[in-house]
């Protein structure tokens, strides 16, 4: 079977493995949408000396059909549409009996990352246990399911965290595939979105998903636009989905007293001033890292309840052979979502 790897320094190489079947408790899943998410060009982009995993396929947005039962599997049946939850986790303790196995508080060699320290989705089959398979609602497409795997339900898990309803403006700093489902969440809401993002490409996608606002940091000064396009108070909460020093300082500056923010663009530092960023405005931050189980479940629910038009933010669907180039494309930043997908 074919299957990407990252080699490191930006090169991306199609490779034949061997095709493993699944063990006990364990499904194979064919693929029919992986999601490259940009949390992957982390790894894309690691100097190739530093690079360790190399010979594992990455992908943690897996989507596609239940193709071959384990041994005991009674969770899901074969030709099952499913969406992967990309972390093993022990099953048993605090954390994975809520379905954050992300966080699981069992080290070891079961804590395994798909698409991280195990094969995940960028490859022609996938093998995990069958309790990590989140069913796909017929309404959803595959490629809607690989974004509810990681990205869309990361920006859906933070923006419930801060109960964003139709009373909020929020702004909603980045506008790649995080942002941007984001974006679309919020709307579907009720909330009036203002977007924020360096490319002018990713502004206009974001007015397309329903975006009120778009903001351009290159322009000016973010955090006085937001002022002047909220009675000069600041928006009521916002999400930070770029991972950047300069974007959480103003996610926490930009929203109002009593504002809320959550954090979900992962890696680097912030520093905020405590008194006049955040004692004295009585801010509440969140940090939000993915999504539950059953919150992957809800999330897909809402989605199909409220009609998110997810599909419409997929700029590029390739096949496995063009993911090489696909990466290399999706590294500039300036694109909606893009798949690995199999029709
Ligand atoms: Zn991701
Ligand atoms: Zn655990």
């Amino acid at each position: 079977m074919k299957g990407v790897v990252f080699l490191g320094d930006r090169q991306a190489e199609v490779r034949e493995f061997e095709d493993v079947g699944p063990g006990p408790g364990e499904v194979r899943i064919r693929l029919r949408s992986s999601g490259m998410c940009g949390s992957d060009l982390h790894s894309y982009r690691q100097p190739a000396a530093e690079r360790s995993n190399v010979d594992i396929r990455p992908g943690h947005e897996p989507c596609g059909e239940v193709a071959e039962l384990g041994a005991g599997v009674t969770e899901v049946s074969l030709g099952d549409r499913v969406m992967i939850h990309h972390y093993k986790g022990c099953g048993h303790c605090r954390y994975c009996r809520e379905g954050y196995n992300q966080l699981c508080q069992n080290p070891g060699p079961e804590n395994l990352y798909y698409g991280g320290s195990a094969h995940g989705g960028h490859g022609e089959t996938m093998v995990c246990p069958a309790r990590l398979c989140v069913p796909l609602p017929d309404e959803l497409t595959f490629d809607e399911g690989a974004m509810l795997a990681c990205g869309s339900s990361t920006a859906w898990l933070a923006l419930e965290k801060m109960a964003v309803s139709g009373r909020d403006t929020v702004a909603i700093f980045g506008q790649g595939p995080v942002g941007l489902a984001g974006t679309m969440l919020a709307v579907a809401m009720g909330a009036r979105v203002i977007a924020v993002d360096l490319s002018d490409a990713r502004l206009a996608m974001a007015t397309k998903a329903g975006a009120a606002e778009v903001v351009n940091p290159a322009n000016g000064d973010v955090t006085e636009r937001i002022r002047a396009l909220t009675n000069g108070e600041g928006a009521d909460a916002s999400l930070e989905a770029a991972g950047a020093q300069a974007t959480r300082k103003a996610a926490a500056t930009s929203v109002r007293v009593f504002g809320r923010t959550a954090l979900v663009g992962e890696r680097g530092e912030v520093t905020w001033e405590a008194t006049p960023d955040i004692i004295h405005r009585h801010l509440t931050i969140y940090g939000s890292w993915t999504v539950s189980i059953p919150g992957m479940a809800e999330t897909a629910r809402f989605v199909v309840d409220k009609k998110v038009p997810l599909q419409s933010m997929v700029t590029g669907r390739v096949a496995i052979d063009d993911a090489p180039a696909a990466y290399e494309r999706f590294d500039k930043q300036d694109t909606g979502k893009m798949v690995i997908a199999w029709d």
